[in-house]
C-alpha cells in the first residue's frame, strides 16, 4: 500500500459509474476498478478496519457477494474472525435465514447461527448501502443468532435512498468511505 492510505477523495476516484445497469435509470457504482488497483483495495480496507478496531469489533459479519471481498480482508487485518451472511443453500449446516422485500420480489439471506457466540460485538461490512434492505435483514439475521449489532460499516453509501437512515433507526451506526449523490 502507498504511504500513505490513500483518501477517501481519492478512492471514490476510483470507484466506476455504469449508467443504466441493471435497469434503466440506475447508476451502478462498480467497486472491481477499485478492488482491482492495488492501492486503492489495501487502502479501503486499511480505513475500514481502523473503524472496525474502533468499534471494538470481536468478529466481522459480510454480505454475500460483494462484503465478502472487504469483510474478510478487514477481519484478517484485525486478526478476529468471520461471519460469511449468505444466498439460500450455500451453507452445509441447519441455518437460520430470513426473507426480505426487494423493490420487486423478495430475497433471503442465511447463516449458520453457531458462527457467532451470545453477546458477540460484531460489525456487519458491505460494499454498498442502497435502500438498506439487506443490512438491516442481515442485523435481524445475527441479532437472531446472539450477535450484538451496533455498527456497519460500507465502502459507498447512497444516502438519497435512505439506508443509512433506516439502518440507524434499526439501532444500528453506519459510516461509509464515501457517498454519492442519487441512485
Ligand atoms: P440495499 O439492500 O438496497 O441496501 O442494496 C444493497 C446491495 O445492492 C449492495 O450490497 C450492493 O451490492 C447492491 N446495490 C444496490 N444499488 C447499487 C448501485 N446503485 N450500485 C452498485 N451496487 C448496488
Amino acid at each position: 500500500m502507498s504511504t500513505p492510505p490513500l483518501s477517501p477523495d481519492a478512492l471514490k476516484a476510483l470507484v466506476r459509474t455504469v449508467p443504466d445497469f441493471p435497469e434503466p435509470g440506475i447508476q451502478f457504482r462498480d467497486i472491481t476498478t477499485l478492488i482491482g488497483d492495488g492501492d486503492g483495495l489495501a487502502s479501503s480496507i486499511h480505513h475500514l478496519a481502523e473503524l472496525a478496531r474502533a468499534k471494538g469489533a470481536q468478529k466481522i459479519a459480510g454480505m454475500e457477494a460483494r462484503g465478502f471481498i472487504f469483510g474478510a480482508a478487514v477481519a484478517v487485518q484485525l486478526g478476529i474472525g468471520f461471519v460469511p451472511v449468505r444466498k439460500p443453500g450455500k451453507l452445509p449446516v441447519k441455518t437460520i435465514g430470513i426473507d426480505y422485500a426487494l423493490e420487486y420480489g423478495t430475497d433471503r439471506l442465511e447463516i449458520d447461527p453457531a458462527a457467532v457466540a451470545q453477546g458477540e460485538r460484531v460489525v456487519m461490512v458491505d460494499d454498498l448501502i442502497a435502500t438498506g434492505g439487506t443490512a438491516i435483514a442481515s442485523a435481524k439475521l445475527l441479532r437472531e443468532a446472539g450477535a450484538a449489532i451496533e455498527d456497519a460499516l460500507f465502502v459507498i453509501d447512497l444516502p438519497d435512498l435512505g439506508g443509512a437512515d433506516r439502518l440507524c433507526a434499526a439501532g444500528v451506526n453506519v459510516c461509509a468511505l464515501m457517498d454519492f449523490e442519487g441512485d
